[in-house]
């Protein structure tokens, strides 16, 4: 794990923001001959502005376009600051209209905790990153699509593809070619929804198959706090693989739901990866 937590060059064209508290995702900046592309918006416009200014303080051009990862709010509240077209799956750009709507006062917050629509870790999250005057712009998206989209930033190739997975739905991975950057977004963590973080087998492995697939030498997630190498994603790939098949195997064994013997649960992998919450 690295300490560092201000901006830093990873690659020829690739800039990234490491994660911070209360829960601030990496950003990434994407820097072709004619456009600039922000990966993820950010928890918040304050979360926003400081990459735009550490961009600024490098000599980088403002985004041209942010592409968000997920809907997940710590990746969509800071959309708004950057000013430039959100390029978003299809199912992020219907829930950032559903986020427009929705009321993220105390009240309302406390309210959705109560009746155990959020977890409290994520109110007290938000409370901390947007403080007590509370507005919330959010950006809906200008692009949208649906399998894949491939922009062209001027001698950088950007390819952003839909991956789903246990986190979220409509879950996307960005990858930038020329550099090999694969930016995962929170596509790797587990389920946050419910009462237990978990990864399935029946997502998970061909996630993983979907990540390898792409000939990165480097790989950004979501809070992780270090840019993590293939050999370290691999190693990271195997260790799931092998939680996933000995749960499977165990769950087939037992032949009922195994809870007590396959702890967490029947086909999911105990996957708290993360030392803070993520998300909704
Ligand atoms: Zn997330």
């Amino acid at each position: 794990m690295s300490a560092v937590r201000d901006l830093s060059r990873i690659s020829p064209r690739v800039y990234w923001l490491p994660p911070g508290k209360p829960d601030r995702p990496s950003l990434c900046a994407v820097v072709g001959e004619h456009g600039t592309l922000m990966l993820d918006g950010g928890a918040s416009s304050a979360h926003a502005r400081a990459f735009l200014d550490r961009l600024a303080a490098e000599g980088v051009a403002p985004p041209t376009a942010t592409a968000l990862t997920h809907s997940d709010w710590d990746h969509v509240f800071g959309a708004a600051e950057v000013n430039a077209p959100v390029v978003a799956h299809r199912l992020t750009a219907e829930d950032l209209v559903e986020l427009a709507g929705t009321d993220w006062s105390d009240e309302a917050l406390d309210a959705r905790v109560a009746a155990g629509e959020h977890r409290l870790e994520l109110a007290e999250n938000i409370k901390e990153e947007l403080g007590s005057q509370r507005d919330v712009p959010i950006a809906l998206a200008d692009i949208t699509f649906e399998d894949a989209l491939d922009l062209d930033l001027g001698g950088v190739d950007v390819h952003i593809e839909h991956v789903g997975g246990d986190h979220a739905p409509d879950s996307s991975v960005v990858y930038v070619e020329q550099d090999r950057v694969l930016f995962l977004g929170d596509s790797l963590y587990a389920s946050t929804s419910g009462p237990e973080r978990t990864l399935t087998t029946k997502l998970a492995f061909p996630l993983l198959d979907t990540v390898l697939s792409f000939d990165a030498e480097l790989f950004v997630e979501g809070h992780t706090e270090s840019v993590m190498s293939r050999t370290e994603i691999a190693t990271l790939v195997d260790d799931f693989r092998r939680a996933g098949t000995l749960v499977d195997e165990c769950v087939s064994s037992s032949g009922a739901v195994g809870r007590d013997r396959c702890s967490p649960g029947p086909n999911s992998i105990s996957a708290n990866r993360r030392a803070t919450s993520c998300a909704t």
